[in-house]
């Protein structure tokens, strides 16, 4: 999306649990509860990935970072190489939204995590270990741009695409 690489952690430690790997047998019944995966494994995933020639440019991260440990250990990593992060988009849904879409998704996917008590487990995990990332990233002096998250795909799109063009991307798909 917008012409750069979208790293999806979500989607990174998928692949794991279905290729069966030791890194996918530790963080399925995690993911399967709702649960945050270590810090440590995340953050590792993620060095490797951005290790990648096609990262060199930079990439859309997605579903990362979940906790301050994280948005920590991604400032490091990205200093140690002369970068930053150049803008964090907040997409805003509210929780009913929210949940109505991940039904709609629990019957187009089948995802194991889409089920309504882990949904409540998600949204929990998400108020006491995300949303703190937010805060830091202010007092980091990021660049953050809210997105109001209802509407269509392609309405949303549109709104991500206007902040991104004028953080200084090209607005590409
Ligand atoms: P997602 O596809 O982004 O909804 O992520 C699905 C699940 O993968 C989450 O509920 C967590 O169990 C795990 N996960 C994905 N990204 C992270 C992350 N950055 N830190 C910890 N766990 C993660």
């Amino acid at each position: 999306m917008f012409g750069l690489p979208r790293v999806a952690t979500g989607d990174m430690l998928r692949a794991e649990v279905e290729k069966g790997s030791s890194l996918g047998r530790e963080v399925e019944p995690i993911m399967t509860a709702g649960r945050l995966a270590p810090d440590d494994l995340v953050v590792r995933v993620i060095e490797e990935r951005l290790r990648q020639p096609d990262a060199a440019s930079g990439v859309l991260l997605d579903g990362f970072p979940r906790t301050v440990a994280q948005a920590e250990a991604l400032d490091h990593m990205l200093r140690a190489g002369g970068r930053t992060v150049d803008l964090v988009l907040v997409l805003e849904v509210p929780r009913e939204v929210l949940i109505e879409r991940l039904l709609r998704r629990a019957e187009a996917e089948g995802r194991a995590d889409d089920t309504p008590e882990t949904i409540g487990r998600r949204l929990e995990v998400y108020e006491e270990q995300t949303a703190p990332v937010l805060d830091w990233y202010a007092q980091h002096a990021a660049r953050i741009e809210r997105i109001d998250g209802v509407g269509t795909i392609d309405d949303v799109r549109d709104r991500i695409r206007d902040a991104f063009a004028t953080a200084g991307g090209d607005g590409r798909q």
